[in-house]
């Protein structure tokens, strides 16, 4: 089913329409509403009169994580506190977060974006959504459960951890629906399987994945742990929380923006130059259609690229998986790494699960990586016992990986090998891929 077949199968050129008319309109509204953009503006000598179209983005000067950090908490909002009906703010690792404010409109727009999101992902009115995002100052919580209600769905605010009495509830109400983490999918499955319970005790059909990158190592093991179909789920606080962009169930491999509202972009990491379609970069944001805290062409730091398929069913640009934040990326010995490029190698290898971790340390001068990786089951399997053996199998798979690493990253890792669960576990959290040790 399509939500809003009338916006998302509409032609290019009419969507185009659409974004410029409310680009004007929105350029007009900062001006007069946000005191920091008229100010940046106006050091730039930007004429706003002269906008007529959306092709005029160009011209303005991106937004950051700092200028929302500089105006903490409410200076960027356009409109006076007593109009929100809602804020949240992102978990922000250093200093202070970054605070969002939502209008009822905002809060309208939010649930229909993630309404629209559960139907590509497979959701239809009437199924039962089990929401295991964190609720709090996080959107994720809040953004799937106002969705999922906007939708038809009856919501379960279950929220993160509590991994048995989250079973428990997944086989006594029988969701259709599950929305979480990847990670924390990835611990349901797990869990599922250590505690032997068949997967005809759940109902499961769909699970709308997103909030950290992930890979199809992952999609293949929720997949077949939890019997379900897995979809990605993108979007940030700033822009709006998730739903910001969603995968449909049936065509995967990349998630469509929803356009109407979020006007991509892909710049280059360092010149800032608007890049073409299927290249690389940063992308980029403008929020079309916000009242409280309308950004201009904010980068988000995720690393991706944007594309056209013609082949899909609705019109919306996709964006490809994103491959990391360019503020994670490790640069080791002069290469740039992101740890999905392991987790990619990983994926061809069955004899690993997607459980792993990066550890970058000192080696003498140099920077050095270790990949600390799970056996999958097809080891077991073969071995019959648990590590640790000293076996010639295993020195050899070890030496496959490392081989298969270096050729196709680059740079050479030290292996090891962990027991299936060695590694620590998030509850409902992102796990921690990369441990810096330098
Ligand atoms: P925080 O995590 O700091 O509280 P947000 O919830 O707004 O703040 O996090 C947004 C960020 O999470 C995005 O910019 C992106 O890096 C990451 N993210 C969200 N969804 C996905 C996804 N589906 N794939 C990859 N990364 C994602």
């Amino acid at each position: 089913m399509i939500y809003q077949p009338a916006i998302e199968t509409m032609p290019v050129a009419q969507l185009r329409a659409l974004q410029s008319e409310r680009f004007v309109r929105l350029v007009r509204y900062m001006y007069e509403h946000q005191p920091f953009y008229r100010r940046q503006w106006d050091a730039h000598r930007i004429d706003i009169r002269s906008v007529k179209s959306i092709d005029d983005i160009g011209r303005f000067p991106f937004t950051i994580k700092t200028h929302l950090r500089d105006e903490y908490p409410f200076g960027l909002m356009a409109v006076p506190p007593a109009d929100l009906v809602r804020i949240h703010a992102s978990s922000g690792t250093t200093g202070k977060p970054t605070v969002v404010g939502y209008t009822r409109a905002d809060i309208d727009m939010f649930a229909e974006v993630v309404a629209r999101s559960l139907c590509c992902a497979g959701a239809l009115p009437g199924m039962k959504l089990h929401n295991a995002y964190g609720y709090g100052l996080f959107t994720g919580g809040l953004g799937l459960h106002y969705g999922g209600e906007r939708l038809g769905m009856a919501v379960i605010p279950v929220s993160g951890g509590m991994t048995d009495r989250q079973l428990m509830l997944l086989q006594d109400f029988g969701p259709e629906v599950i929305s979480c983490t990847p990670s924390y999918a990835l611990t349901l499955a797990e869990a599922i399987r250590e505690r032997g319970i068949p997967l005809e005790k759940f109902k499961l059909r769909y699970a709308i994945l997103g909030a950290e990158p992930w890979t199809e190592t992952t999609r293949q093991a929720v997949e077949a742990g939890l019997g379900v179909t897995a979809t990605n789920i993108y979007g940030l606080s700033e822009i709006v929380g998730p739903g910001v962009s969603q995968e449909d169930f049936e065509e995967k491999g990349g998630s469509h923006i929803w356009e109407d509202h979020f006007f991509p972009e892909i710049v280059h990491p360092d010149t800032g130059e608007p890049q073409p379609y299927n290249t690389e970069g940063i992308l980029v944001f403008t929020t079309l259609t916000k009242q409280g805290i309308p950004l201009m062409r904010y980068r988000t730091n995720d690393i991706c690229s944007l594309y056209y398929d013609s082949g899909s069913k609705r019109t919306h640009i996709k964006m490809s998986p994103i491959k990391g934040r360019s503020d994670d990326m490790l640069i080791i010995r002069g290469v740039n790494l992101f740890h999905t490029q392991v987790e990619a190698v990983l994926h061809d290898m069955p004899e690993f699960s997607a459980n792993y971790q990066l550890i970058i340390y000192r080696e003498g001068a140099l920077d050095a990586v270790e990949v600390l990786v799970e056996l999958s089951e097809v080891i077991y399997a073969a071995i019959g016992a648990r590590l640790p053996i000293n076996d010639e199998f295993l020195n050899q798979l070890k030496r496959r990986l490392e081989k298969k690493i270096k050729d196709n990253i680059g740079l050479s890792m030290r292996i090891t090998l962990a027991d299936r669960d060695a590694l620590p576990r998030s509850e409902g959290g992102k796990l921690k891929r990369i441990l810096d040790r330098r």
